[in-house]
Protein backbone atom coordinates (compact mmCIF):
# COMPACT_ATOMS: atom_id res chain seq x y z
CA UNK A 1 0.00 0.00 0.00
CA UNK A 2 0.70 3.65 -0.60
CA UNK A 3 1.37 5.99 1.89
CA UNK A 4 -1.25 9.27 1.07
CA UNK A 5 1.24 11.17 3.05
CA UNK A 6 4.87 10.50 3.83
CA UNK A 7 6.96 12.89 6.13
CA UNK A 8 10.60 12.47 5.70
CA UNK A 9 13.45 14.02 8.30
CA UNK A 10 11.03 16.84 8.95
CA UNK A 11 12.48 19.84 10.96
CA UNK A 12 10.89 23.00 11.87
CA UNK A 13 12.80 25.77 13.94
CA UNK A 14 11.77 28.55 15.29
CA UNK A 15 14.77 31.24 14.96
CA UNK A 16 15.07 33.18 18.42
CA UNK A 17 15.95 37.01 17.77
CA UNK A 18 17.28 39.48 20.30
CA UNK A 19 17.63 43.07 20.21
CA UNK A 20 17.29 46.05 17.91
CA UNK A 21 19.20 44.41 15.10
CA UNK A 22 16.59 40.87 15.30
CA UNK A 23 20.05 38.99 15.99
CA UNK A 24 19.33 35.32 15.70
CA UNK A 25 20.43 33.84 19.09
CA UNK A 26 19.49 30.48 18.79
CA UNK A 27 16.77 27.96 17.45
CA UNK A 28 13.53 26.49 19.02
CA UNK A 29 13.35 22.84 17.41
CA UNK A 30 9.84 22.47 17.64
CA UNK A 31 10.32 19.43 15.04
CA UNK A 32 13.78 17.83 15.10
CA UNK A 33 14.13 14.92 12.64
CA UNK A 34 10.12 13.04 12.11
CA UNK A 35 9.73 10.74 9.94
CA UNK A 36 6.47 8.93 9.78
CA UNK A 37 4.41 7.73 7.12
CA UNK A 38 0.04 7.93 6.65
CA UNK A 39 -1.83 4.87 4.96
CA UNK A 40 -5.32 6.19 3.21
CA UNK A 41 -8.58 5.88 5.33
CA UNK A 42 -5.85 5.34 8.23
CA UNK A 43 -6.21 7.40 11.13
CA UNK A 44 -2.69 7.93 12.97
CA UNK A 45 -2.74 9.53 16.43
CA UNK A 46 -0.17 11.99 17.49
CA UNK A 47 0.06 12.00 21.09
CA UNK A 48 2.86 13.92 23.48
CA UNK A 49 2.20 17.12 26.46
CA UNK A 50 2.03 20.68 24.79
CA UNK A 51 4.95 21.86 23.57
CA UNK A 52 6.42 18.05 22.06
CA UNK A 53 6.06 19.74 18.63
CA UNK A 54 3.03 17.58 17.87
CA UNK A 55 0.88 20.74 16.41
CA UNK A 56 4.01 22.47 14.50
CA UNK A 57 3.88 18.99 12.69
CA UNK A 58 0.65 19.29 11.35
CA UNK A 59 0.82 23.01 10.81
CA UNK A 60 4.40 22.68 9.09
CA UNK A 61 2.12 19.88 6.37
CA UNK A 62 -0.18 22.43 5.76
CA UNK A 63 2.19 24.84 5.44
CA UNK A 64 1.04 27.48 8.22
CA UNK A 65 4.72 27.08 9.22
CA UNK A 66 7.69 26.77 7.06
CA UNK A 67 9.50 23.36 7.04
CA UNK A 68 13.45 23.99 7.80
CA UNK A 69 14.68 20.78 6.62
CA UNK A 70 13.11 17.46 5.20
CA UNK A 71 10.44 16.40 2.55
CA UNK A 72 6.85 16.16 2.97
CA UNK A 73 5.21 13.88 -0.04
CA UNK A 74 1.22 13.99 -0.32
CA UNK A 75 0.00 11.19 -2.54
CA UNK A 76 3.03 11.11 -4.29
CA UNK A 77 4.42 14.71 -4.68
CA UNK A 78 6.88 16.19 -2.84
CA UNK A 79 5.01 19.62 -1.38
CA UNK A 80 7.68 20.52 1.02
CA UNK A 81 8.98 23.31 -1.55
CA UNK A 82 5.76 24.21 -2.52
CA UNK A 83 5.21 27.95 -3.10
CA UNK A 84 1.70 29.36 -1.00
CA UNK A 85 0.01 29.62 -4.40
CA UNK A 86 1.10 26.23 -5.44
CA UNK A 87 0.28 24.86 -2.01
CA UNK A 88 -3.55 26.57 -2.26
CA UNK A 89 -4.00 24.53 -5.62
CA UNK A 90 -4.04 21.19 -3.36
CA UNK A 91 -5.72 22.64 -0.39
CA UNK A 92 -9.20 20.90 -1.53
CA UNK A 93 -7.12 17.15 -0.64
CA UNK A 94 -5.57 18.35 2.88
CA UNK A 95 -7.89 20.51 5.25
CA UNK A 96 -7.28 21.52 9.01
CA UNK A 97 -9.53 21.34 11.99
CA UNK A 98 -8.26 23.50 15.13
CA UNK A 99 -8.12 22.38 18.75
CA UNK A 100 -10.40 25.96 19.31
CA UNK A 101 -13.56 26.19 17.92
CA UNK A 102 -14.52 29.17 19.22
CA UNK A 103 -11.67 31.61 17.74
CA UNK A 104 -11.12 29.39 14.62
CA UNK A 105 -14.83 30.89 13.23
CA UNK A 106 -15.61 34.46 11.99
CA UNK A 107 -17.67 35.59 14.54
CA UNK A 108 -19.24 38.14 12.21
CA UNK A 109 -20.01 35.66 9.36
CA UNK A 110 -23.08 33.21 9.24
CA UNK A 111 -22.81 30.18 9.17
CA UNK A 112 -23.71 30.05 5.20
CA UNK A 113 -21.08 32.07 4.98
CA UNK A 114 -18.75 30.46 6.91
CA UNK A 115 -19.22 27.56 4.42
CA UNK A 116 -19.76 28.83 1.12
CA UNK A 117 -16.89 30.58 1.68
CA UNK A 118 -14.16 27.86 0.67
CA UNK A 119 -16.30 26.51 -2.29
CA UNK A 120 -16.23 29.94 -3.62
CA UNK A 121 -12.47 30.32 -3.24
CA UNK A 122 -12.09 27.14 -5.69
CA UNK A 123 -14.85 27.61 -7.48
CA UNK A 124 -15.88 23.93 -7.07
CA UNK A 125 -19.40 24.61 -7.72
CA UNK A 126 -21.74 26.71 -9.84
CA UNK A 127 -22.43 29.79 -7.50
CA UNK A 128 -26.51 28.48 -7.54
CA UNK A 129 -25.40 25.01 -6.38
CA UNK A 130 -23.55 26.52 -3.08
CA UNK A 131 -26.58 27.19 -0.79
CA UNK A 132 -27.67 23.55 -1.42
CA UNK A 133 -24.23 22.28 -0.92
CA UNK A 134 -24.22 24.54 2.42
CA UNK A 135 -27.25 22.67 3.80
CA UNK A 136 -25.99 19.02 2.82
CA UNK A 137 -22.33 19.44 4.32
CA UNK A 138 -24.66 20.79 7.68
CA UNK A 139 -26.79 17.48 7.81
CA UNK A 140 -23.49 15.73 6.99
CA UNK A 141 -22.05 17.12 10.77
CA UNK A 142 -25.79 16.36 12.34
CA UNK A 143 -27.25 20.19 12.40
CA UNK A 144 -30.65 21.31 10.99
CA UNK A 145 -30.15 23.05 7.82
CA UNK A 146 -32.24 25.94 9.52
CA UNK A 147 -28.57 26.93 11.41
CA UNK A 148 -27.13 28.55 8.09
CA UNK A 149 -28.69 31.89 9.30
CA UNK A 150 -27.10 32.13 12.35
CA UNK A 151 -23.94 32.93 13.97
CA UNK A 152 -21.13 31.13 15.37
CA UNK A 153 -22.14 32.88 18.64
CA UNK A 154 -25.43 30.95 18.82
CA UNK A 155 -23.70 27.54 19.13
CA UNK A 156 -22.31 25.44 21.39
CA UNK A 157 -18.81 24.04 21.83
CA UNK A 158 -19.56 20.73 20.28
CA UNK A 159 -21.82 22.46 17.53
CA UNK A 160 -18.92 24.84 16.77
CA UNK A 161 -16.84 22.00 16.41
CA UNK A 162 -19.30 20.65 13.67
CA UNK A 163 -19.32 23.59 11.75
CA UNK A 164 -15.72 23.50 12.09
CA UNK A 165 -15.83 19.78 11.10
CA UNK A 166 -18.29 21.17 8.04
CA UNK A 167 -16.23 23.99 7.12
CA UNK A 168 -12.73 21.57 6.49
CA UNK A 169 -15.23 18.66 4.57
CA UNK A 170 -16.72 21.48 2.21
CA UNK A 171 -13.98 21.05 -0.23
CA UNK A 172 -13.96 17.00 -0.43
CA UNK A 173 -10.47 16.22 1.20
CA UNK A 174 -8.72 13.32 1.64
CA UNK A 175 -6.61 13.85 4.22
CA UNK A 176 -7.65 15.95 7.42
CA UNK A 177 -5.38 16.72 10.23
CA UNK A 178 -7.32 16.97 13.63
CA UNK A 179 -5.59 19.56 15.73
CA UNK A 180 -6.91 18.51 19.24
CA UNK A 181 -10.06 18.74 17.73
CA UNK A 182 -12.05 17.49 21.13
CA UNK A 183 -9.88 19.25 24.06
CA UNK A 184 -11.51 21.86 24.10
CA UNK A 185 -15.26 20.67 24.77
CA UNK A 186 -17.05 18.80 27.70
CA UNK A 187 -15.77 15.07 28.22
CA UNK A 188 -19.83 14.12 27.44
CA UNK A 189 -19.65 16.40 23.78
CA UNK A 190 -16.24 14.49 23.49
CA UNK A 191 -17.66 10.74 22.27
CA UNK A 192 -20.24 12.78 20.03
CA UNK A 193 -17.29 14.45 18.22
CA UNK A 194 -14.74 11.02 18.12
CA UNK A 195 -18.59 9.13 16.53
CA UNK A 196 -19.11 11.91 13.93
CA UNK A 197 -15.42 12.27 12.73
CA UNK A 198 -15.18 7.95 12.77
CA UNK A 199 -18.78 8.08 10.65
CA UNK A 200 -17.25 10.86 8.23
CA UNK A 201 -14.52 8.65 7.77
CA UNK A 202 -16.17 5.83 6.22
CA UNK A 203 -18.62 7.68 4.72
CA UNK A 204 -15.91 9.95 3.11
CA UNK A 205 -13.12 7.41 3.12
CA UNK A 206 -11.07 10.16 4.72
CA UNK A 207 -6.97 9.74 6.45
CA UNK A 208 -6.81 11.16 9.48
CA UNK A 209 -3.76 12.67 11.35
CA UNK A 210 -5.40 13.29 15.33
CA UNK A 211 -3.72 15.56 17.22
CA UNK A 212 -4.15 14.95 20.89
CA UNK A 213 -1.87 15.64 24.54
CA UNK A 214 -3.41 12.84 26.08
CA UNK A 215 -4.46 9.01 25.11
CA UNK A 216 -7.88 8.66 25.85
CA UNK A 217 -9.54 10.13 22.72
CA UNK A 218 -6.98 9.03 20.29
CA UNK A 219 -7.23 5.32 22.05
CA UNK A 220 -10.81 5.21 20.85
CA UNK A 221 -9.91 6.73 17.13
CA UNK A 222 -6.57 5.31 15.71
CA UNK A 223 -5.56 2.77 13.93
CA UNK A 224 -1.72 3.68 14.66
CA UNK A 225 -0.37 6.02 17.59
CA UNK A 226 2.57 7.93 17.29
CA UNK A 227 4.26 9.33 20.86
CA UNK A 228 6.18 12.67 20.45
CA UNK A 229 8.88 13.87 23.07
CA UNK A 230 10.42 16.97 22.41
CA UNK A 231 10.86 17.45 18.91
CA UNK A 232 11.08 13.27 17.78
CA UNK A 233 8.93 10.37 17.51
CA UNK A 234 9.95 8.08 20.21
CA UNK A 235 7.39 5.35 19.45
CA UNK A 236 5.29 4.30 16.68
CA UNK A 237 2.89 1.39 16.43
CA UNK A 238 -0.65 -0.36 16.61
CA UNK A 239 -2.85 1.52 18.67
CA UNK A 240 -3.54 -2.04 20.80
CA UNK A 241 0.55 -2.57 20.87
CA UNK A 242 0.96 1.01 22.33
CA UNK A 243 -1.62 0.14 25.41
CA UNK A 244 -0.43 -3.89 25.21
CA UNK A 245 3.32 -3.84 25.46
CA UNK A 246 4.45 -0.21 25.47
CA UNK A 247 8.41 -0.04 24.32
CA UNK A 248 9.86 3.17 25.33
CA UNK A 249 9.17 4.44 28.59
CA UNK A 250 8.26 8.02 28.30
CA UNK A 251 5.07 5.84 26.36
CA UNK A 252 4.88 4.58 29.96
CA UNK A 253 4.69 7.68 32.00
CA UNK A 254 1.56 8.79 29.66
CA UNK A 255 -0.38 5.35 30.14
CA UNK A 256 0.20 6.18 33.55
CA UNK A 257 -1.66 9.35 33.18
CA UNK A 258 -4.66 7.31 31.23
CA UNK A 259 -6.93 5.80 34.16
CA UNK A 260 -6.26 2.58 34.07
CA UNK A 261 -9.45 -0.26 35.12
CA UNK A 262 -6.88 -3.00 36.60
CA UNK A 263 -5.44 -1.52 39.49
CA UNK A 264 -2.58 -4.18 40.32
CA UNK A 265 -1.50 -3.63 36.74
CA UNK A 266 -1.33 0.07 37.53
CA UNK A 267 0.38 -0.42 40.60
CA UNK A 268 3.38 -2.61 39.21
CA UNK A 269 4.28 -0.71 36.03
CA UNK A 270 3.60 2.87 37.58
CA UNK A 271 6.68 4.76 36.65
CA UNK A 272 6.61 8.56 37.62
CA UNK A 273 8.55 11.10 35.50
CA UNK A 274 10.72 12.87 37.13
CA UNK A 275 11.63 17.09 36.63
CA UNK A 276 10.23 19.63 34.06
CA UNK A 277 10.18 19.36 30.57
CA UNK A 278 13.34 20.11 28.99
CA UNK A 279 14.05 23.49 27.14
CA UNK A 280 13.49 22.55 23.01
CA UNK A 281 16.17 24.96 22.40
CA UNK A 282 18.66 23.08 24.01
CA UNK A 283 17.57 19.60 24.42
CA UNK A 284 19.99 17.40 25.94
CA UNK A 285 22.58 15.29 24.61
CA UNK A 286 21.65 11.42 23.63
CA UNK A 287 18.54 10.89 24.60
CA UNK A 288 16.34 13.39 25.19
CA UNK A 289 14.27 11.67 27.66
CA UNK A 290 17.18 10.85 29.96
CA UNK A 291 17.12 13.70 32.16
CA UNK A 292 13.44 12.45 32.92
CA UNK A 293 13.30 8.74 32.90
CA UNK A 294 13.52 5.95 35.63
CA UNK A 295 15.51 3.42 33.48
CA UNK A 296 19.04 5.81 32.50
CA UNK A 297 22.09 4.68 31.93
CA UNK A 298 25.35 6.10 31.39
CA UNK A 299 25.29 5.88 27.39
CA UNK A 300 21.65 7.26 27.52
CA UNK A 301 23.40 10.33 28.03
CA UNK A 302 25.90 10.64 25.16
CA UNK A 303 24.36 8.63 22.56
CA UNK A 304 20.87 9.23 20.66
CA UNK A 305 18.94 6.34 20.39
CA UNK A 306 17.43 6.23 16.80
CA UNK A 307 14.14 5.17 16.08
CA UNK A 308 13.70 1.40 15.00
CA UNK A 309 12.57 0.42 11.21
CA UNK A 310 10.17 -2.21 12.44
CA UNK A 311 6.27 -2.29 12.70
CA UNK A 312 6.43 -0.99 16.21
CA UNK A 313 9.38 1.30 16.14
CA UNK A 314 11.21 2.54 19.36
CA UNK A 315 13.82 5.20 19.97
CA UNK A 316 15.57 3.79 23.11
CA UNK A 317 18.80 2.43 24.26
CA UNK A 318 16.90 -0.22 27.06
CA UNK A 319 13.44 -0.69 25.36
CA UNK A 320 10.45 -2.07 27.60
CA UNK A 321 9.97 -5.79 26.81
FE1 LIG B 1 15.46 6.06 29.09
FE2 LIG B 1 17.85 5.54 28.05
FE3 LIG B 1 15.66 4.70 26.82
FE4 LIG B 1 16.24 7.26 26.86
S1 LIG B 1 17.43 5.67 25.87
S2 LIG B 1 14.26 6.38 27.23
S3 LIG B 1 17.14 7.50 28.90
S4 LIG B 1 16.40 4.06 28.84
MG1 LIG C 1 -1.09 22.22 20.25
Amino acid sequence: QVPILQVEQLKTYYPIRKGIFSRTVGHVKAVDDVTFSIYPGETLGLVGESGCGKSTIGKTIIRLEQPTEGEILFDGQSISAFSLKEMQGIRTDLQIIFQDPYSSLNPRKRVEDILAEPLQVHQLLPKHEIPRQVEKLLEKVGLPKSYKDRYPHEFSGGQRQRIGIARALSLNPKLIICDEPVSALDVSIQAQILNLLKDLQHEMGLTYLFIAHGLGAVKYISDRIAVMYLGKIVEIAKTKEIFEHPKHPYTQVLLNAYPVPNPRLRSKERIIVQGDLPSPVNPPNGCRFHTRCPYVQAVCREKEPVLSSDEHAVACHFPLA
